[in-house]
């Protein structure tokens, strides 16, 4: 009988275990996406961004004589339907490790176990499951460079190769249309302004791999650069699964023969990812508590609504660093990491404000949103959580822009007020915004909403008022 194969955030057939594992078992496979109500529920960036890989993988199995049936409702009723619809026996899909997609999973799998059906999960979206590491007093890390040094010698499977092809069911199932999702529905016109800085897929997920590889030397020295191209723009690949993480890590070692600091600094990030999928499987509160509780006491402001907050989402702060980062993931739907720092910690500190709220609105605009870098590097900033930078450390965004942008490249690539003649990317910041934003290039530009010294030093009274532990 059939394999029903439920792909979700892993849109990609090499490097992809619980696909191996059902090619090898010579049964007929039926791969398939839900629109459940956790898709339902992603910011409209990484929604939209979906949609495009979904179609880009409905293609790539095609190519290999398979098809992806696409269906609509609860994830439960709708695996229950297709078995009766196939006569499918089993149940195969990749981790995820989210605790609403496992509590989910549980139930999916309780359920079906229940009705005689077989459900296998496999691993394949991270190197290493989250309850196979640990400290040596056996307790989950809470230190981000503990986990390194225990992980970065280990050997990590080889990927498997993409099947050549995909046996297929006697009949195939209806399947939905993707038009008929609207998944690009609250984009709006970002859209437009987004799509030619996207190539969807596994096939350009690979070629952004190799491209990057051949200046992987120069990572450790550009990575910060925000003037620079110096980091792989893989996040958006990694969050939707279009390449798999083992891949990368052999590919990096074979690429780093030559002795040079780059792959190991990056294979070190690329483990700052499973530290984010560790800490959110073993405390899950990090996706919506203060990790350290102690900071629930902190005075922050929690209204999304006030104007400063207001001012930092339309990316009008009157500070153009903390500006530019934010036009920078309107226009292309990313922000550089450094630039994820800086305007963190402006609407953390200066603006006093809590980070979830920083954290919704990077879910809702970011084609690369993961639930748990994104919370992890929230709470990293904000002070409140694992491993976290002390809060007061305070990003000052001058001297961030004299050390990283020093030739202001960045800040004339996405700011256009007061320039006679602003770059295309810096306008486009104007046409990827909602038209009832109200905002053109020609208005002036402010002075900053809240001052970067008077910000400051208000964080700093109010930490030290409430004496928080680092
Ligand atoms: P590279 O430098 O080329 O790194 C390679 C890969 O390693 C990345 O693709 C990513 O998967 C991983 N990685 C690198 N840095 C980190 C990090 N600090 N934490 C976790 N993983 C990392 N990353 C996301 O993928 N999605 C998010 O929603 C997200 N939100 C963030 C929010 C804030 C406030 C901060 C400070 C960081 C956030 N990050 C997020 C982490 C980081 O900024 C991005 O992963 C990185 O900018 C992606 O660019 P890249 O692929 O070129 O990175």
């Amino acid at each position: 009988s059939p394999i029903i194969l439920w792909f979700r955030r892993d849109l990609r057939l090499r490097d992809y275990p619980a696909l191996t594992a059902a090619v090898r078992s010579g049964r007929p496979i039926v791969p398939v996406f839900i629109l459940d109500d956790q898709v339902q529920a992603l910011g409209a960036a990484p929604k939209w961004r979906l949609g495009l890989g979904l179609e880009a993988f409905a293609k790539a199995l095609d190519q290999i004589g398979s098809n992806l049936i696409l269906r609509r409702g609860t994830a439960l009723r709708v695996l229950k339907d297709l078995i009766h619809e196939t006569g499918a026996g089993a149940v195969f899909w990749s981790r995820a490790y989210d605790p609403k997609a496992i509590n989910r999973d549980k139930h999916i799998k309780a359920s079906l176990n229940e009705q005689g059906i077989e459900v296998r999960s496999f691993a394949g979206h991270l190197l290493f499951e989250p309850w196979t590491i640990a400290t040596k007093a056996g307790q989950p890390f809470r230190v981000f460079t503990p986990m390194w040094r225990s992980v970065s010698g280990r050997d990590v499977a080889m990927p498997e190769p993409t099947p050549a092809r995909i046996a297929k069911p006697d009949l195939w199932p209806a399947s939905d249309r993707l038009s008929d999702w609207n998944l690009d529905r609250d984009m709006q016109r970002g859209a437009t302004i987004v799509r030619p800085f996207v190539r969807p897929g596994e096939a350009a997920a690979l070629d952004q791999l190799d491209r990057f590889l051949e200046n992987i030397d120069h990572y450790q020295e550009a990575r910060d650069r925000l003037d620079q191209v110096g980091t792989s723009d893989l996040s958006e690949y990694l969050s939707l699964g279009e390449i798999g993480p083992r891949t990368i890590w052999h590919r990096v070692q074979n690429a780093d023969r030559t002795g040079s600091r780059g792959g190991e600094a990056f294979l070190r990030q690329l483990v700052w990812r499973e530290f984010a999928y560790h800490l959110m499987y073993h405390w899950p509160h990090l996706l919506t508590d203060n990790w350290k509780p102690e900071w629930d006491a902190f005075p922050w402001n929690t209204d999304p609504d006030t104007p400063e907050v207001r001012a930092w989402k339309l990316a009008r702060t009157g500070v153009p660093l903390v500006d530019a980062g934010l036009r920078q993931m309107y226009v292309t739907g990313r922000m550089h990491n450094r630039a994820r720092m800086i305007v963190a910690s402006y609407l953390t500190k200066h603006l006093m404000t809590h980070w979830k709220i920083g954290a919704d609105w990077f879910a809702e605009c970011l084609i690369d949103w993961d639930p748990a870098a994104n919370a992890m590097g929230w709470q990293w900033v904000a002070g409140c959580g694992p491993d976290a930078a002390p809060y007061f450390r305070i990003f000052n965004p001058e001297t961030q822009r004299e050390r990283f942008d020093p030739h202001s490249t960045y800040l004339k690539r996405w700011i256009a007020e007061g320039r006679s003649d602003p770059s295309p990317t810096a306008r486009a910041y104007f046409s990827a915004i909602p038209r009832s934003w109200g905002l053109s290039h020609e208005d002036s530009y402010g002075a900053p909403v809240v001052g970067l010294k008077e910000g400051r030093i208000r964080a700093l009274d109010a930490y030290e008022t409430r004496k928080v532990p680092v």
